[in-house]
């Protein structure tokens, strides 16, 4: 027995799509000290890695070999015998044509501690994303996963046996041997009309189908120029293609974009684009650090404090405004901190920059006065003007890096106010080079949130990473900073996740 509690997780990524990752899984990654990954695991998993994390890609880049399977069995022994946590993540399921049992074995023998954590497979899902059911009642009743490509001096595959089963046949790791396939069949019996499918990189953004009959798919999927990886489904099944594709009607099907935002504030812009179809790469290049001493809101929390309850409450004449939730979550931190609530807020007037900001008021028990019809600091500036009177104050508890413009307003419309910097943002720490690099290629789209998200990715990425790629823009100043980085940009017409993308979904759709 090891003493020592290094542990292997083999855990089973799905197909590409993130949100195809189990739970499980996720949960299983995010306490990894080491993980190992190939081509297979989607981009969007990939961004799960924790930052803290090691990472080795073990799998084909350009011009280099996978690495050995023994080496792979070699580096998962040794780094558990360290004492790591290791988990290697790997396409669809880690048993079905995995080599999972191979990457067991050693562990096994040397009695280290191991899990496997299943996947969704890609024979089953990416039929699935192109609308083909693997069986149907109406037409078969056995569904078959054969590889074509088995260990040398493997027992060849029966292929009379096989037709004579029937059922749906699919092929892994066969797209070079389509011919060869789809001879074999007609030779041994099966009917030249069936219908046939090759499926490349289903549940990415990249999916792209052929779709024939098993004597001409080879000719369509040249003409559609499938590449591997892919899969081939043979069988009647592969008709309800044209009824049942879902995925396809999906306005950003075919788009791959990050997402720059800090981890806590991602989900929903992540969620509403993967709703839309796209593949999501969330890779956060900004944090928040709360300030835990804030002396400005100290003596403002003690101005407002009663001596007894009876007593009514006190902060006329003031107005909160806030520009993000972190300043709403840091402000109310810091009032409990007190332990002050938010009956000492009753007499206080507040305001927010926009919606999810309001919301965050609302979730603590306040609704907001003043929220401008469009969300940014001038027309916040704006809109206090038009409510705050002579002799009221306006408190900023936001950002260290607020935007003057606010302030710039406040003061030239005579309006007092105090900017109290509650967080600082500052770069997300970030991975390792080579993650960082596979994270950025073949984008179709980074989604920015603000200037600093466009700033913090260059210089956590580098300038080159941005030349000429295209910026989803939250607004105009977010745009302004990527153009300066030589991006292209588009722009949503108000600051709200869903005119990013109405924006973009135009913009996909041919309407610019
Ligand atoms: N363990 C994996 C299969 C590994 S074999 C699983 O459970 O899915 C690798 C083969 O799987 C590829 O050659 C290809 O045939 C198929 N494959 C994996 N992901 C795929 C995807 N997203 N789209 C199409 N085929 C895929």
């Amino acid at each position: 027995m090891v003493k020592t509690k290094g542990k292997v997780w083999l855990v089973g990524a799905g197909p590409g799509d993130p949100g195809l990752l189990t739970v499980k899984g996720e949960r299983v990654l995010k306490n990894a000290d080491l993980v190992l990954y190939d081509n297979l695991v989607g981009k969007g998993i990939v961004s799960l890695i924790p930052p803290f994390a090691e990472v080795l890609f073990v799998g084909k880049s350009a011009g280099n070999h996978t690495m050995p399977q023994e080496a792979i069995n070699h580096i998962l022994l040794e780094n558990a015998l360290l004492g790591k946590q290791v988990v290697r993540l790997k396409g669809g399921d880690p048993f079905l044509f995995g080599r999972g049992g191979e990457e067991l074995e050693g562990l096994a023998e040397a009695g280290v501690a191991f899990e496997v954590v299943p996947g969704v497979s890609s024979p089953l899902a990416v039929p699935t994303y192109f609308g083909i059911p693997v069986t149907h009642r109406d037409c078969c009743s056995a569904v078959h996963i054969i590889t074509a490509h088995g260990k040398a001096g493997a027992k060849p595959i029966e292929w009379e046996a096989l037709v004579r089963a029937g059922g749906t046949f699919i092929f892994l790791m066969g797209s070079a041997a389509l011919d060869e396939i789809s001879v074999n069949l007609i030779k041994a019996g099966m009917p030249k009309h069936t219908q046939a499918a090759i499926l490349e990189r289903g549940t990415t953004a990249r999916q792209k189908k052929a779709l024939s009959t098993l004597e001409n798919i080879v000719c369509e999927a040249k003409q559609a120029g499938i590449a591997a990886p892919a899969l081939i489904i043979v069988g009647e099944v592969c008709a309800y293609a044209h009824k049942f594709s879902w995925i396809e009607q999906k306005p950003l099907r075919a788009v791959r974009i990050a997402v720059t935002r800090p981890r806590k504030r991602s989900a929903a812009l992540s969620a509403a684009l993967a709703e839309a179809g796209a593949e999501v790469v969330e890779i956060p290049v900004i944090a928040m650090r709360p300030r835990e001493n804030i002396p400005a809101l100290d003596r403002f929390f003690e101005e407002l404090r009663c001596p007894s309850p009876s007593e009514e409450a006190k902060g006329d004449g003031i107005w909160l405004a806030f520009t993000s939730p972190w300043g709403v979550e840091v402000f109310f931190d810091q009032l409990r901190k007190k332990r002050l609530d938010i009956r000492a807020l009753a007499k206080i007037r507040f305001a927010a920059i926009g919606q999810t900001t309001a919301a965050g008021l609302e979730a603590r028990g306040i609704i907001v006065d003043l929220v401008p019809e469009h969300f940014s600091g001038a027309d916040l500036a704006q809109a206090l003007k038009d409510v705050v009177k002579a002799g009221e104050c306006v408190l900023l508890p936001r950002s260290s890096i607020g935007s003057e413009e606010l302030c710039v307003e406040l003061g030239m419309a005579g309006i007092k106010y105090l900017d109290i910097p509650v967080y600082d943002t500052v770069p997300e720490h970030f991975y390792n080079q080579a993650l960082g690099d596979t994270l950025c290629e073949d984008l179709d789209w980074i989604a920015f949130t603000s200037r600093s998200t466009v700033e913090n990715f260059a210089q956590i990425f580098g300038c080159e990473k941005m030349i000429g790629k295209k910026a989803l823009c939250i607004g105009e100043q977010t745009a302004k900073a990527a153009e300066e980085y030589g991006m292209e940009t588009l722009i949503a017409e108000n600051a709200t996740v869903a005119a990013m993308i109405a924006r973009l979904e135009k913009y996909v759709s041919g309407g610019n």
